[in-house]
């Protein structure tokens, strides 16, 4: 994992799951400097805490919360001195059930968008000047998480080709919109920051035994995100706005 490791990551939604398996990850490289990791609530985030490793911080962040988001950047900028931030993994998410035959339910569809698609967007452009201070370090054009990159969590639920069912079969169908809109984000993300020279992808890293995936899913925490996370560490210029399965298989939007 030495070829191109990101100095500074942050990880959304890493007191639990994927964000936590990421993280536990992502600390076994020794060139990182320094990991920030989010929890909603800090004090409650003891699997995270029981990392005894000073390039660990944790820190509280609602993403739903713009005062929140705005006291986490404020906080990581001071962290990150005039570095720059090299890795965002934006990773915080909830999954609310949702038919087209149900009750409608505008609070819940408006929960469903607000965690898993507004609050990455706008967590990312609060982000974005110091993504771009650490992607300005580097002369060229090449594009890898150790210059600057955003990592975009998104589902095999966002892909609309590949999903052939509607959501009588599952009761998804506001979680697959919001991770549709996600590949949206990262898709015109990666076009508007090209030239910053800050490289966007959406992964789908395959359904995981966590509170959200349950406890029926396919793939354990660890049969799934080590190799999500190598993969990471392959990502170049070729990449770009991408959507892929977790060991770098394209998928199709
Ligand atoms: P978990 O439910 O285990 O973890 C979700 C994480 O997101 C928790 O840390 C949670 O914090 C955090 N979170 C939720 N809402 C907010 C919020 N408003 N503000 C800040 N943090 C928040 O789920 P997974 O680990 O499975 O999911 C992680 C990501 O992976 C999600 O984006 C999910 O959609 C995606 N994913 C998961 C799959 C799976 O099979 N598991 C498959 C495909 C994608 P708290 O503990 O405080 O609730």
């Amino acid at each position: 994992m030495t070829s191109s490791s990101p100095k500074s990551v942050v990880v959304t939604g890493a007191n639990r799951g994927i964000g936590l398996t990421i993280v536990q990850q992502l600390i076994k490289d020794k060139n990182i400097e320094l990991i920030i990791a989010t929890a909603r609530d800090v004090e409650k985030a003891g699997d995270l805490k029981s990392i005894n490793d000073s390039r660990l911080h944790i820190l509280p962040l609602e993403v739903t919360c713009d005062k929140s988001i705005d006291q986490f950047v404020a906080k990581t900028t001071e962290l990150l001195g005039s570095n720059g931030l090299n890795l965002l993994v934006n990773n915080a998410g909830v999954m609310i059930h949702y038919k087209t035959k149900g009750e409608p339910n505008r609070s819940a569809l408006a929960e469903q968008f607000d965690v898993n698609t507004i609050s990455m967007v706008i967590l990312t452009q609060k982000l974005l000047p110091l993504l771009k201070e650490s992607a300005s370090k580097s002369s060229g054009d090449q594009l890898s998480i150790s210059r600057s990159a955003v990592i975009n969590i998104s589902s095999g639920l966002a892909s609309i080709s590949q999903n052939n069912y509607g959501s009588n079969f599952m009761p998804l169908l506001a979680y697959s919109m919001s991770k549709t809109a996600v590949n949206q984000f990262t898709k015109a993300f990666s076009i508007d920051t090209k030239d910053d020279h800050i490289l966007t992808v959406a992964f789908e890293p395959g359904w995981i035994q966590t509170n959200l995936g349950g406890p029926n899913a396919e793939l354990t925490l660890e049969q799934a995100i080590p190799t999500l996370v190598s993969s990471f560490y392959k990502l170049n210029n070729s990449h770009n706005g991408g959507y892929y399965l977790r060991d770098l298989t394209v998928l199709p939007y």
